[in-house]
């Protein structure tokens, strides 16, 4: 297993940090948060450290989301929810606080008033996404 001694995750893998546990295997582990967005908030977490998305090989990143989509239609199911939002911070200007590659599973209920991601925006002019697709693209 690849491990950071000083990272909270790897603790809650090995246990010296307790959690609530709701799958585990051999490369994968899936928590409560303990700062819940709503009832049944999820962290799903590979037992090796990688800090973010660009890090985690992409087999291991398949086996992960098998995992999401395992917990999140038990999630679905048990606790009876409207919907969830699958959400994954990379970086600290986009919220990501433990550098140790994470999905959230957050719970959503029919006008639970938490978050949209259709934040305010207005159209983008044609011209703007050409140039965002010329920087990209190349
Ligand atoms: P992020 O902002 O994407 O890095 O999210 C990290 C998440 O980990 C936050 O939602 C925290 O509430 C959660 N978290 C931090 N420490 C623990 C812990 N000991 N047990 C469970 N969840 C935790
Ligand atoms: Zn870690």
């Amino acid at each position: 297993m690849i491990k950071d001694d000083k990272c909270i995750f790897c603790k809650i893998i090995e246990k010296s940090i307790p959690s609530k546990v709701l799958f585990e295997n051999d490369k994968n582990l899936a928590f409560l948060d303990i700062f819940p967005v709503s009832k049944g908030h999820t962290i799903v977490i590979p037992k090796n450290h990688y800090k973010n998305l660009e890090e985690i090989p992409n087999n291991e990143l398949s086996e992960l989301f098998e995992i999401v989509k395992k917990v999140s239609i038990l999630i679905h199911k048990k606790l009876k929810v409207d919907g969830y939002n699958i959400l994954q911070n990379n970086f600290r200007a986009a919220g990501q606080v433990v550098n140790h590659f994470h999905v959230h599973i957050i719970p959503r209920s029919n006008e639970d008033g938490k978050f949209k991601l259709f934040i305010p925006k207005k159209q983008a002019k044609e011209e703007e996404l050409n140039q965002i697709l010329r920087v990209i693209n190349g």
